[in-house]
């Protein structure tokens, strides 16, 4: 097809998609995507209405295979929704828990027909939680270690162990969980990946209280919980692969990608307001201007990373091993941005609730604490530098002599 052709069709795709916004997105809500809490229970008619909307039309999971309810968009297409999104500042509230992020797309890879039809449209419509259940008080980093059990009992698996800081997981309808199938096979050749149904008496959640009061995870204890033998997914003792798999979906929706929702105010502008203009009209402190400018620059060098990524990938979603390069380089900006966010605010960035500080000062100091996790979660920054330098790079392991 002649590029102009395709140009013209993609054109005729976003008038639709802006026209399908206007009607089905809800005024009341623009750049209120920090509405979404922690559990799809969050919001009012307007956040459920457009919701439905969202889930009915397949576009809060755009490039899912629209028999399986999603909106079977290609990824030219999807990027131009989500600007559209991004211009309507809309956002995706069907994006809670682990579903449309990770356990979702590993369903799409390794899922047989029936876990297909099953699984993925109440994901697709935001009708069922998931939550991923992989680490364990003794397996993080060195995730293969991990020892919960789930032995065959005729058609069931009947499951016991431990798992924590498990997101979600005390709302959550479902868990992907990796369990040891074969504990006489070396550490990553005996571990399978289940699908287990939550709400059933083996199974156990007990929030953890974090010190701001928020309990955003869980230790999650399985006592003889059961699940169907169909409930496996890929093959048996090879759910080391699918694990990983799902850690590629999770860091690559934490690239920093666009989704939606309010645009950031631009730094510069909060320096100005905070710290003052000197007599030539630039930001006064000349040590924080240029740490400014080298935040914007590395800002800008990772969204040209992320669209030349984007480009070279040529629609094929595949996240690969170029996730953990762009899921370290998000959290470095983020984190960075956060922490000059806090400098420029000065006592006005000490604040945690309370009538001296305004919504957004709040909101800062708040996304400042939390953003500390970012380095955490999906794996650590170190670990995400180890596979850019096995698996990218092609160094040796660490523990090799010479
Ligand atoms: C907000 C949040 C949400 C989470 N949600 C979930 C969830 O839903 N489900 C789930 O299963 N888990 C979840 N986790 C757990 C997360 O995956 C683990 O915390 C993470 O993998 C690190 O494991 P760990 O905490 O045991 O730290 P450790 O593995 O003990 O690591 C401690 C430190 O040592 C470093 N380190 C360890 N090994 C190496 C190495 N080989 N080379 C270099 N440095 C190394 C790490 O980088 C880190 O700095 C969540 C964590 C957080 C913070």
């Amino acid at each position: 097809m002649a590029e102009s052709e395709a140009d013209l069709e993609l054109e005729s795709f976003r008038a639709e998609a802006r026209a399908w916004l206007d009607a089905n997105f809800p005024a009341s809500l623009r750049g209120k995507g920090g509405l979404l809490g922690e559990s799809r229970q969050a919001g009012g008619d307007d956040l459920r209405a457009w919701g439905k909307a969202l889930g009915d039309k397949g576009w809060a999971v755009p490039t899912w295979p629209a028999r399986f309810g999603g909106g079977g968009l290609n990824a030219a297409q999807a990027r131009v929704l989500q600007q559209e999104m991004s211009r309507a500042e809309a956002f995706n509230p069907l994006n809670f828990g682990m579903g449309i992020s990770m356990i979702g797309p590993t369903i799409l890879d390794y899922g047989t027909e029936a876990q297909k039809a099953r699984h993925i449209p109440p994901i697709a419509r935001g009708e069922v939680q998931w939550c991923v259940g992989y680490s364990e008080p003794n397996a993080g980093s060195d995730l293969a270690s991990l020892q919960t059990r789930a032995v065959l009992d005729g058609d069931r698996w009947v499951i016991n162990g431990q798992k924590t800081w498990t997101s979600g997981a005390q709302y959550s309808d479902w868990c992907g969980l990796l369990a040891r199938t074969d504990p006489a096979a070396k550490k990553h050749d005996g571990i399978s990946f289940l699908l287990v149904d939550m709400r059933q008496p083996g199974v156990e959640t007990r929030p953890i209280a974090l010190i701001a009061g928020a309990s955003p995870f869980c230790e999650t204890f399985f006592t003889d919980a059961v699940a169907p033998r169909d409930a496996l997914l890929g093959e048996l003792n090879r759910g080391w692969g699918v694990g990983k798999r799902l850690l590629q979906h999770e860091r690559a929706s934490q690239t920093g990608a666009p989704t939606g929702g309010a645009r950031q105010t631009p730094l510069p502008e909060i320096a100005k307001r905070y710290v003052g203009l000197d007599a030539t009209g630039r930001i006064a402190d000349p040590d924080l201007r240029a740490r400014l400018a080298r935040h914007q620059m590395d800002a800008r060098v990772h969204g040209l990373t992320l669209a030349r990524a984007a480009a070279e990938a040529k629609g094929n979603q595949d996240p690969g091993n170029t996730a953990s390069v762009l899921k370290n380089s998000a959290t470095s900006v983020a984190q960075t941005r956060a922490e000059l966010t806090l400098e420029i605010l000065g006592l006005q960035g000490l604040g945690w609730d309370g009538g001296d500080f305004s919504d957004e000062e709040i909101e800062a100091v708040r996304g400042w604490l939390g953003g500390k996790a970012m380095s955490i979660y999906g794996g650590s920054f170190e670990i995400q530098n180890n596979i850019v330098a096995k698996r990218i790079l092609g160094l040796p392991e660490s523990s090799q002599q010479g």
